[in-house]
């Protein structure tokens, strides 16, 4: 029998070269993706293309098994040592954080419950290894794709290309890239790995867009370290292309334009000048405090998922981390991680914002983050269900050793706890009875921490919008977290593609939910920070600042901006902003407002 392993040697092919005119005769379609990497690009397409190349399956006799083994082994040897050198290169080039994507690839290869299956599968079927190794991967690749985490799923990817990798050296194939390319082009490819990524000579390569993968996939995070603009999640891209094609990828807004018009053209042309004009601005006064133009000061935070993002983010000028998300650590080995362990990794990122706060969130597994320790029940509505706070508050011994390791992280610098998906106030005291448990432990054990630490909780359930002054008699401060609330206000499931028409930041619902808490805020002297998207988005921030809210914390890219356009407007024009939105009726009419708001107090500057 014969199996064919679609992905297993990479080949490429140029399509043909067209000239502008004739690509311009032909129709323009436009394409909606995941903007992955800012920047816009336009070109030939150049289609990266897997070949297929066939995984032979025959008998090897038993005798012959341990040759087969040898032969495995030698392959693992030499593959550690191409990743090896493939590492070094990105390393010398892109930077240490960006070659570590490559340990877990080494790590794949020394992984020893992978080796011995494969050893078994020869030794029980009798089949060559490439075959037997070929069967073993993509076991495990149909597991991890079908899970419902991004980040467990990427890892997915990074065994694929590692059987890839295995398999050409088995059989002495070798992989083509882009070096016999004489102009630059546009890649696009169904996917992309971290491997082909660092095979790419990036000169050659104008942009990227491919049909899979998500913002953080390990092929984005290299393209976007490396400035180059990039799509990802297209649907049928590669169906759409045709001989000859050219393709615009604007990796600001997700956009993929087969065959843009010479008025296409022209307008994205206006538009990557505006772009670079507006980078060179926003970053000019970065180090500067945030202030309105007639001097009101706002603060800005960031977010951030990894204590590397956090010594990132200090370069951004922030005050602190506002808002950093826990899962990541728990669901990057899919296990619960041991208190030391938290307790390390929390003094980590404490020490790399020192002296500044770090607002650490208990975990907020459930809904699409779904750590599987085989104990759960299915649910058929997760945003709704067992998630965030309600976990952990049916999980005592879970929630405790995470409360018990902030508590350790507190001792070497400013740390704050916040509570996610709070419903109830019942819940805060639950929590807070959970953490003074966790404290008496630690004091019996002499263990040092931080007495008068801070308690949060996330405003982001309608029911929290609505007593939120019962909850600021529990609480020192509240976060908003607008990425539920928006879900949750509008009855609109966040990861649904089919309705994501109905998410809409700016719906008044949402408008008056913030002009509430804001009040509510002020009222009860709680102070309170954005910490959802919408934070990040300058369009949103005179009505932010209008409404009082002058605390926001969002990813540390999109703070030179934020800063930049908060020198535009005096608060005044802001409150005069709110007052008109909230007197609309429609998400469509706020949307274009703040549209014309910021337009016009950035088109001069970047005319
Ligand atoms: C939010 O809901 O706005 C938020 C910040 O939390 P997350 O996106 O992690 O749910
Ligand atoms: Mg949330």
């Amino acid at each position: 029998m014969v199996s064919r392993y679609s992905n297993s040697c990479i080949i490429a092919s140029i399509l043909t070269m067209v000239d502008n005119m004739k690509s311009s005769s032909k129709e323009e379609i436009t394409l909606f993706g995941i903007p992955a990497s800012p920047g816009v690009s336009h070109g030939q397409v150049f289609r990266f293309l897997h070949e297929e190349v066939e995984v032979l399956n025959y008998e090897v006799k038993e005798e012959d098994h341990p040759l087969e083994i040898a032969r495995f082994k030698e392959a693992l040897s030499i593959t550690s040592d191409q990743i090896k050198e493939v590492r070094e290169g990105v390393a010398k080039n892109l930077g240490e954080k960006e070659a570590g994507i490559f340990d877990a690839h080494l790590m794949v290869l020394e992984d020893k419950a992978l080796i011995d299956d494969v050893e078994k599968e020869i030794r029980s079927t009798g089949d060559n290894v490439e075959q037997c190794l070929y069967r073993v991967t993509q076991r495990y690749y149909e597991y991890f794709n079908q899970l419902e985490d991004e980040y467990l799923r990427e890892r997915a990817s990074d065994l694929k290309d590692i059987s890839r990798r295995l398999i050409r050296n088995l059989i002495g194939a070798t992989a083509a890239g882009t070096a016999f390319l004489e102009d630059p082009r546009v890649l696009v490819s169904e996917d992309l790995t971290p491997s082909d990524t660092a095979s790419l000579d990036r000169s050659k390569i104008l942009a990227i867009a491919t049909e899979t993968g998500g913002q953080t996939s390990h092929a984005v995070i290299m393209a976007r370290a490396s400035g180059v603009p990039a799509v990802v999640g297209v649907r049928s891209l590669t169906e759409g292309l045709a001989e000859g094609d050219t393709l615009l990828v604007d990796g600001f807004e997700g956009v993929v334009i087969i065959n843009p018009s010479e008025t296409t053209l022209f307008r994205y042309g206006k538009v990557g000048i505006r772009r670079k004009k507006l980078k060179d601005l926003v970053e000019e006064d970065a180090q500067e405090p945030s202030r309105t133009k007639d001097g009101l000061e706002f603060h800005l935070y960031a977010n951030a998922d990894t204590p590397e993002e956090v010594t990132a983010a200090m370069d951004f000028f922030c005050r602190g981390v506002g808002l950093y998300r826990t899962e990541a650590l728990f669901l990057r080995k899919n296990e619960m991680p041991s208190e030391d362990v938290q307790y390390l990794h929390y003094r980590e990122l404490v020490e790399a914002a020192a002296p500044l706060s770090v607002t650490i969130r208990t975990l907020d597994l459930g809904g699409d983050k779904v750590l599987d320790l085989g104990d759960r029940e299915k649910e058929s509505n997760p945003f709704m269900g067992f998630r965030a706070i309600r976990y952990c508050l049916r999980n005592p011994e879970i929630f405790l050793v995470q409360l018990r390791a902030i508590l350790r992280a507190s001792a070497h610098g400013e740390v704050k706890i916040m509570f996610p998906m709070i419903s109830g106030v019942g819940e805060v005291i639950r929590a807070k009875a959970l953490l003074e448990r966790a404290k008496e432990e630690l004091r019996v054990e002499e263990v040092n921490f931080d007495e008068s630490i801070e308690i949060g909780c996330m405003i982001e359930t309608p029911s929290a919008v609505t007593i939120c002054d019962i909850l600021a008699k529990e609480v020192d401060f509240f976060s908003v977290g607008t990425n539920d609330l928006v879900q949750y206000l509008l009855a609109v499931d966040r990861v649904n593609n089919q309705i994501a028409y109905l998410y809409e930041p700016h719906h008044p619902a949402v408008i008056r939910s913030l002009d509430h808490v804001s009040r509510v805020s002020k009222d009860t002297g709680r102070p309170i920070t954005v910490c959802g998207e919408i934070a990040g988005d300058p369009h949103f921030l005179p009505v932010l600042l209008g409404l009082g809210l002058d605390h926001l914390s969002c990813a540390p890219p999109l703070l030179h901006e934020l800063k930049f356009f908060g020198r535009c407007f005096t608060i005044m024009e802001c409150e005069k902003l709110v007052e008109e939105i909230l007197s609309m009726g429609r998400p469509v009419q706020i949307k274009a407002r703040l549209k014309e708001f910021y337009d016009l107090r950035v088109a001069d500057l970047l005319a």
